[in-house]
């Protein structure tokens, strides 16, 4: 029997790359530290152009079905509460990007992967396996499990994110860079929801050195609240009272609405937000990387995972034209993919300023900003939502 491609990571990159390898008939092992793949997450909001993959997958309807598609994307001024710009969605975006823009729960998501990972004989997901290291030799490579396995496959993919160990090996660019924000995520049910927030679109609104995001999730009934805000001491001790008192603080210019919002929400944990600047190489021999091993981006465009999901379809694509020759696969792979992304970290930091910008320069943003029109706004995204153009699939196995 051939010897399986093994993935590091069951994340959304790490399932579409065993999708997209398994439908090929391909045998795959993801091998994941967690005890249970996908047991948590939040919002998640996926651009037009992962629809292309989604469809290449079979999992268009099954997305829709669990997507919820906002009425627009609107960028809020967050001291006034006057509307800045907004990115339409139906019909336009589909009109000009063939696809919507949809927010999802990241546990639909994920479920929506890994029961099509389930339903293709050759994929094995194995859980609770955290893998320590690897070595490369003439026909393979051999991964070590904390556990003290040693587990052998043809080729691996790290597609363990931000604090990626293949990348560790491969790129030697040490810990990701924080940015200096932090973020707090909360789902609340959506009856709970103060009045004045507009539940029907996906909001960003951008203020001094602080943002929130929020959008309806599941049929309606949750609602995803995201703020992000820069900060001196990361306070990622988990201590709530300390979280709450500098939440408090940096919101104090905060819209009401926005402060209603805030009230709702659990403040207990936090995330440091980093990148990494972006690197071209992401393979050596049999080995490769993708998603945030590969170019963990700023939230800016709401990217990482799409970029994630393109990734593995692209590679799968890659690894199918070559015939298994794992080596070349991968270097074309890289090379298909190091501009796209490191374009969304890049340009996702610039932007990122003009989120959080202050004084002189905030209200010189806010006027660029509010200076767009619908079809200049699209026409900046197009680089993006254009999406990718994919080969034509040989080996598919159903
Ligand atoms: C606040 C916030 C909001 C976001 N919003 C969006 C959004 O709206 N849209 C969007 O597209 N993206 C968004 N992102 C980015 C997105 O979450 C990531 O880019 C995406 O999840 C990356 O997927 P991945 O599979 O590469 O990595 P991950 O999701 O990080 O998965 C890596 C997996 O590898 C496993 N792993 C790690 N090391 C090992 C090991 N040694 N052995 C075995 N397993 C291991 C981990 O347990 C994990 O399951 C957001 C991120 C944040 C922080």
């Amino acid at each position: 029997m051939t010897a399986p491609i093994l993935i590091i990571g069951g994340g959304l990159g790490g399932l579409t790359a065993a999708l997209a390898l398994g439908r090929q008939g391909r045998a795959v092992r993801v091998l994941e530290a967690t005890p249970e793949l996908g047991a948590i997450g939040y919002g998640i909001q996926l651009g037009p152009n992962v629809f292309p993959m989604f469809a290449r997958l079979g999992l268009t309807d099954a997305l829709l079905a669990q997507s919820i598609l906002p009425r627009a994307c609107v960028m809020f001024d967050a001291l006034t509460g006057a509307e800045v710009t907004h990115i339409p969605n139906e019909p336009a975006l589909r009109a000009r990007f063939g696809a919507p823009y949809v927010v999802i729960h990241r546990v639909d998501l994920h479920k929506i992967l890994l029961d099509a990972c389930r339903a293709t004989d050759t994929i094995a997901l194995e859980p609770s396996t955290s893998v320590t290291g690897y070595t490369q030799h003439g026909d393979g490579v051999t991964v070590t499990a904390a556990d003290g396995r040693a587990i052998s496959g043809c080729a691996l993919i790290g597609a363990d994110g931000l604090r990626s160990l293949v990348r560790a090996r491969i790129a030697n660019d040490g810990e990701p860079k924080p940015c200096g924000y932090v973020a707090h995520r909360t789902i609340v049910p959506i009856s709970e929801v103060p009045d004045g927030v507009q539940r029907d679109v996906s909001a960003l609104w951008i203020g001094p050195r602080y943002h929130m995001v929020h959008y309806p999730l599941r049929n309606n009934t949750l609602f995803n609240i995201v703020a992000v805000f820069r900060t001196d001491t990361f306070g990622d001790k988990g201590d709530s009272a300390f979280n709450a008192s500098e939440v408090a603080h940096t919101y104090a210019t905060a819209h009401p609405v926005m402060k209603s919002l805030l009230e709702r929400m659990d403040l207990t944990r936090r995330w440091v937000i980093a990148d990494r600047d972006p690197v071209r190489k992401w393979s050596e021999g049999n080995v490769t990387m993708l998603g945030d091993a590969a170019h963990p981006a700023l939230q800016t465009f709401a990217q990482g995972a799409c970029m994630a999901i393109e990734d593995g379809v692209t590679l799968a694509a890659m690894v199918d034209q070559t015939d298994g020759d794992f080596a070349l696969a991968f270097k074309r792979y890289e090379a298909l993919r190091a501009v796209r992304t490191a374009r969304v970290v890049l340009e996702g930091r610039r932007l990122w300023e003009g989120y959080h910008a202050e004084g002189l320069d905030r209200d010189a943003w806010l006027q660029s900003f509010s200076e767009r029109r619908e079809e200049d706004t699209l026409a900046c995204l197009s680089w993006l939502y254009n999406g990718i153009k994919l080969p034509i699939q040989n080996k598919v196995s159903t």
